[in-house]
């Protein structure tokens, strides 16, 4: 009995020493509260282009992630439309980015991908970029050369940003990103962005069925490897969520199959016309809707549609830039209007619901399935993933969530 005090005064101290121990174990524990999310874009990089290549990274990504059949952009299938659709999940008529360039009558004013003053100008970004979901929440954010990340939208930025200039090697733009990722806790972004466009370069300069595109998918693939490589020399490398996802496809086009749309439309119908291979948008002078849409209704390989009168599973209506009338070229065909240089091999923007225009979506990390085939994915519900993965309330968006939660674990 009389040990008693003895025995509990080890016991006690015991106790103290293991919580001690836990205290400090819980301490030093790497594990992060949230997950990481990494997103690369592979401008024009097709649903089926790692079928005709050797591409070792992706593979590898395929059987220890998920691989979706493909990702269908929103109409129409064009860069800029379908980067700002990925980061908002919202259609073109209410993100307001309808096309690579456009007029909007309200304020007169243009927007064109060439003009930088245009696409760095906050009013024409409508809806809400992941990014300010993210920075509005207190969650860092990093963007390189994706469509907006050099705006400020409704007062955000991304913490860290680059303007895209095609100039900066695609290795660079990846290391970019990687140094972001290694700075300290609190300036680190959880969520990181970055937009490659070989792909689609050499899909436009040579077609998609050509022998250059093999060699652009197995540099993009090298350089996935690389970007892969790095984020595992991350501490944190176990907590980093990463999707590999592209714009739209690319379909063959040629010269001996356009048609030129120009003698159709009298120069006094229209303002101004937004002219691209697969689709135009036509601004017409007032009472002029119907001239133009009546002159072109019946030329071969294109459909014409008067923007009140779009079928509604384009969502392509709702918004005055859209232009009065589009002008869409039927799959296999193109449009020529004034231009008058030879086409390229490839080209996009046609039907969205065109297998030829289905992008890609790859997956891998913590909180996806392995090897997971998932079925075809719809790209507007690609934010309301980002939002899960970071745990943030999205905005208002046109995504359905459980179209995509397969992918998840
Ligand atoms: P497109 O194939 O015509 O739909 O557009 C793709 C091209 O747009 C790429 O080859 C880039 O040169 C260009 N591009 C992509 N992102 C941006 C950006 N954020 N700002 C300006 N140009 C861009
Ligand atoms: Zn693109
Ligand atoms: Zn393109």
């Amino acid at each position: 009995m009389k040990r008693l005090p003895l025995i509990l005064l080890v016991v006690f101290l015991a106790i103290v020493a293991a919580q001690d121990a836990y205290v400090r174990h819980l301490r030093n524990r790497k594990v992060e509260p949230r997950n990481y999310t990494v997103v690369l874009s592979l401008d024009g990089f097709r649903f089926d282009y790692q079928d005709i290549a050797n591409t070792p990274t992706l593979d590898s990504i395929q059987r220890n992630g998920v691989k979706a059949a493909g990702l269908q952009p929103v109409f129409p299938s064009l860069t800029f439309t379908n980067h700002y659709t990925i980061a908002t999940g919202l259609y073109a008529e209410n993100h307001g980015i309808v096309a690579n360039s456009f007029y909007d009558r309200q304020s007169r004013k243009y927007y064109d991908i060439y003009d930088k003053k245009t696409t760095s100008d906050g009013y024409f970004y409508q809806g809400e970029p992941i990014w300010v979901t993210a920075e509005s929440q207190r969650i860092k954010s990093a963007v390189s050369m994706w469509v907006g990340a050099n705006v400020s939208i409704k007062g955000y930025q991304p913490s860290h940003w680059a303007a895209y200039d095609g100039l900066v090697p695609y290795k660079a733009r990846i290391d970019s990103v990687i140094n972001w990722l290694k700075l300290p806790y609190n300036q680190r972004p959880h969520l990181a962005m970055c937009y490659l466009e070989e792909v689609d370069n050499v899909g436009h300069s040579k077609g998609p069925d050509s022998p250059e595109i093999v060699n652009s998918i197995q540099l993009a693939d090298s350089l996935l490897g690389y970007f892969v490589g790095q984020l595992k020399t991350l501490s944190f490398s176990d907590s980093i969520n990463f999707i590999i996802l592209s714009d739209h496809g690319m379909a063959p086009i040629s010269d001996e199959k356009s048609v030129n749309i120009e003698p159709f439309i009298k120069a006094d119908w229209i303002d101004t016309v937004s002219y691209s291979p697969a689709i135009s948008l036509i601004y017409c002078k007032k009472e002029c809707v119907d001239s133009v849409c009546l002159a072109l209704k019946n030329v071969e390989g294109v459909s014409v549609m008067k923007r009140s009168d779009v079928d509604a599973a384009f969502h392509y209506s709702a918004n005055n830039r859209i232009g009065d009338v589009i002008v869409m070229a039927d799959s296999g065909m193109c449009m020529k209007y004034k231009d008058k240089r030879t086409l390229p091999g490839g080209m996009h923007g046609f039907d969205n619901r065109n297998v030829l225009m289905n992008g890609i979506f790859y997956a891998i990390g913590p909180d996806f399935k392995n090897g997971f085939a998932a079925p075809q994915l719809y790209n507007t519900d690609v934010y309301g993933l980002m939002c899960r993965l970071l745990e943030i309330a999205p905005a208002h968006n046109d995504g359905q969530f459980e179209r995509i939660e397969c992918v998840l674990k």
